[in-house]
């Protein structure tokens, strides 16, 4: 039997319908942008692996890193114990953060980390006396699939299932060019009638809404709006962390700072599951206190791995090195040129490039949906070709480990163009 054949016996999938889904490709080993298959067949892994991978595939200085760890100390509890790679990678982000982010909490992944950061903004205000238990948050919006984090999605069927199951969120439409006014508008009138106490929010990119943007002083203006009454500001940079946009994080772009920010996907260079949320001094002074009953009562057993935290800090350092900040420049000009050759494309809507990240609109004549019959065709030609892109519907994305070459950027160009010809 192959790979791909046990794994049908026993294996059940991310956001897999098994019964219509394909049987998943079995990997055996990657290096730098590539990936090769069972039958030694080769793919470029052009959305990093979900976003995860910016330095390559089995990068060796992480793994030496994380090996010397392993041999040094793999692990020890977090509660009423601390270690140096745990304190190493709290100096090193309070560094590189938003100058007003001050405390450091670790968990295990992208859900968690928001999932701490939507009850960290709720205790905040429990633990004031204060009555405000309504979140807010962008319409399409992704932020996980834990129940909070579920709770603050958008897409509706990641979510439907548990519809009248969730904290109390309420969405505002995201303030895209043109759409600007009608977003402080309803972020005013959802504070102005509900007790809010806290606005989440991917930072200038919608991810998994298909690359949405939109730009800097729109949520700067948001923040300010959120700053004026009192509703703390969370900044969900688990996609956009680490160089992603151009910047280390995209609040980088922002003139406001968010009250919090959660980290993960790029944080172990795509090595560890690891994640963390930041807090200003304020929000951590409202859980100091006397009363054992203000702190807050929550932890994951793997909390600040200490492999984790040197697989960060050895990802941190690639990503400060001059030849990485230079890759991702070299990566942004190639996307604008690709940009500027096929926006006028007659089957393309509309192109847009932030940092590393590049995305593509095609034309399509129904109503497309998110694992639509083109998203279908799309991803099938893609993986025929040789190169791990998966379309958001009708919009193709590219998200590429940095070490990406031109050469390989090159091709995944041209099979996107051939793709365009093809739908
Ligand atoms: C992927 C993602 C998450 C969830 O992270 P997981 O590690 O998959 O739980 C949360 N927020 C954003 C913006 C993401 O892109």
């Amino acid at each position: 039997m192959t790979l791909s054949e046990k794994d049908s016996q026993y294996l059940w999938h991310p956001y897999t319908q098994h019964k219509t889904s394909q049987t998943p490709i079995a990997i055996s080993r990657g290096e730098g942008a590539l990936l090769w298959d069972e039958n030694n067949k080769e793919y470029i892994d052009a959305i990093a692996s979900w976003w995860v991978n910016p330095f390559g595939h089995s990068n060796k200085i992480i793994a030496d890193a994380i090996y010397k760890q392993l041999t040094t100390l793999e692990h020890v509890l977090f509660g009423g114990f601390t270690h140096e790679p745990a304190i190493k990678v709290a100096e090193k982000l309070i560094e590189i953060l938003p100058k007003n982010q001050q405390k450091i909490f670790f968990s295990d992944n992208g859900s968690t980390a928001v999932e701490v950061a939507i009850k960290v903004a709720l205790q905040y205000f429990f633990n004031k006396n204060e009555k405000r238990t309504t979140i807010i948050a962008f319409e399409n919006a992704f932020h996980g699939d834990t129940f909070a984090a579920m709770a603050a999605s958008g897409i509706s069927f990641y979510t439907q299932a548990f519809q009248g199951m969730f904290i109390d969120v309420v969405r505002i439409p995201v303030p895209i060019k043109g759409q600007e006014q009608e977003s402080f508008d309803a972020l005013k009138s959802v504070i102005a009638s509900h007790n809010c106490a806290g606005f989440i929010f991917e930072p200038l990119v919608q991810g998994a809404a298909g690359m949405v943007m939109y730009e800097p002083d729109a949520l700067a203006k948001l923040i300010q709006i959120c700053k004026e009454n009192k509703v703390l500001t969370i900044a969900d940079e688990v996609m956009t962390g680490f160089g992603k946009t151009g910047k280390t994080f995209a609040m980088d772009y922002v003139s406001e700072q968010p009250d919090m920010i959660c980290l993960s996907k790029a944080l172990t260079g795509g090595t560890i599951p690891m994640a963390i949320t930041t807090f200003t001094q304020d929000i951590f002074d409202a859980f100091y206190d006397d009363d054992i009953n203000k702190a807050l009562f929550h932890g994951h057993t793997f909390t600040a791995n200490p492999t984790g935290c040197a697989a960060a800090l050895a990802s941190i350092d690639l990503l400060q090195t001059q030849e990485m900040q230079d890759n991702i420049d070299r990566i942004n000009k190639s996307h604008l040129n690709f940009q500027k050759k096929i926006e006028n494309h007659s089957k393309v809507i509309t192109a847009r490039t932030l940092g590393v990240i590049f995305a593509v609109e095609i034309k399509s004549d129904s109503e497309e949906s998110y694992y639509g019959s083109m998203r279908t065709k799309l991803y099938n030609f893609f993986i025929e070709k040789g190169v791990v892109l998966r379309p958001v519907g009708n919009i193709v994305y590219i998200l590429p480990p940095y070490i990406m070459t031109d050469e390989q950027l090159q091709k995944v160009y041209s099979i996107i163009e051939e793709a365009i010809e093809m739908v």
